[in-house]
């Protein structure tokens, strides 16, 4: 089935026959253990929900359709999810090649876990130039990680031209798909191993859980990630799992809508006098706008801008927007206003900030589904008020 189609019903599908209740929208099976009639055969496969829950398991399925992948593993958060995956594909002396301008805690993660408690080697390159990453590869290179759009700045990196590199050497790569969303991009299709998610943006897309996603095909992989899961009991809650269930079955046409608003305002901010540079992939403008077109659905609904001044100026409209929710996160129906060198991106220190481009004046915005003449609205009523 298409897109769509499977984001409402691949994993609930009714039961019928003896005992079944025909419920269209699967139960929140709460239950920690799963009785059995005798010691040999655990009834309908169940034992016990860190290892196995109905609701996840539902998630789970409908999770892989999106990506066009055979399996999907639901996690605690996106961070728990990349702990699982990155202790699972790594070993003593292993490097990792990731992108520059890559989710804070991600490079936390990478940095101060990896790194600094068991000696895991990180090269940070700007994939933009895939050459790079080929220069960055070495013998020991495990993991090739990108995050494209990236955050802050919205670049772009061909998913498809750094998997060759990355298989050449022998390297997974991993995408962490969570700003483009799978209705936008589909890294396993483009030559990607695994792709990451935080479900907490638009996968679930309201803002009210925090979850955590892994996609792949390969079957030896995903038995490796789902012992690791259940060894260290990074899984989502049964309720968490139905709340993102839920979310799925709008995500098509809330991500039209996202990135509808988005194009609109990224064209509003472009003409704007007030405004330095507009970092968008739906702009002709962008630097590797003909790679967005070939490579995504969408432009989708993310987007940054330096306001001219600098950080004064930037704390200042963002303290007067009111439709805008001033908040870290991003991918919810609602609009959120951010400044990256302050919020999101803070544990990164000052000097890499600014070798990667996040200058104290950018502003990061995710655009929600609300009028878009609304949020163009707030948006000019801010500038104005700035001195
Ligand atoms: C939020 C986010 C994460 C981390 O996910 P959590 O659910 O907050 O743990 C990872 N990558 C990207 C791109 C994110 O935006």
């Amino acid at each position: 089935m298409k897109f769509e189609t499977d984001a409402i019903h691949v994993g609930e599908e009714p039961e019928f026959g003896e005992g079944a209740s025909g419920d269209v929208v699967i139960p929140i099976h709460l239950s920690s253990t799963f009785a059995r009639k005798n010691v040999d055969s655990p009834t309908g496969g169940y034992e016990y929900s860190r290892t196995s829950n109905p609701t996840r398991n539902a998630l789970e399925k409908r999770l892989a359709a999106l990506e066009g992948a055979r399996y999907g593993l639901a996690f605690s958060s996106g961070m728990a999810a990349e702990t699982v995956l990155l202790i699972s594909l790594l070993k003593k002396d292993s490097h990792v090649v990731a992108c520059d301008d890559l989710y804070g805690g991600t490079r936390r993660l990478l940095g101060r876990v990896f790194a600094d408690n068991y000696g895991i080697e990180i090269s940070h390159v700007d994939a933009t130039d895939a050459g790079r990453v080929e220069e960055a590869i070495r013998e020991n290179t495990k993991v090739v990680w990108l995050e494209t759009p990236t955050n802050p700045l919205l670049k772009i990196y061909d998913i498809g031209k750094i998997s060759e590199i990355a298989h050449s050497a022998k390297a997974f790569v991993v995408v962490d798909n969570t700003f483009a969303s799978p209705f936008f991009q589909r890294p396993l299709g483009l030559g990607a191993d695994i792709v990451v998610h935080s479900t907490t943006k638009y996968i679930n897309g309201h803002s009210d859980s925090v979850g955590g996603a892994i996609m792949l095909s390969d079957e030896k992989i995903y038995e490796k990630l789902k012992f690791t899961q259940n060894a260290t009991g990074a899984i989502l809650s049964p309720f968490d799992s139905f709340l993102t269930l839920r979310g799925i079955k709008t995500l098509a046409v809330r991500m039209q809508k996202h990135q509808e608003n988005a194009q609109k305002i990224a064209e509003y901010l472009l003409s704007h006098p007030k405004v330095g540079r507009v970092n968008y992939p739906g702009l002709p403008s962008h630097l590797q706008y003909k790679l967005a077109k070939a490579q995504m659905g969408g432009a989708g609904g993310m987007l940054s801008f330096e306001i001219k001044g600098g950080a004064e100026e930037a704390k200042e409209f963002l303290s007067k927007l009111k439709v805008f929710s001033l908040a870290e996160s991003l991918g919810g129906v609602e609009s959120l206003a951010e400044h990256p060198h302050s919020m999101t991106h803070s544990s990164i220190p000052a000097e890499q900030k600014k070798q990667i481009g996040i200058y104290d004046s950018l502003v990061r915005l995710s655009i929600g589904i609300e009028n878009s003449e609304d949020l163009i609205e707030d948006l000019e009523r801010a500038f104005r008020s700035i001195t």
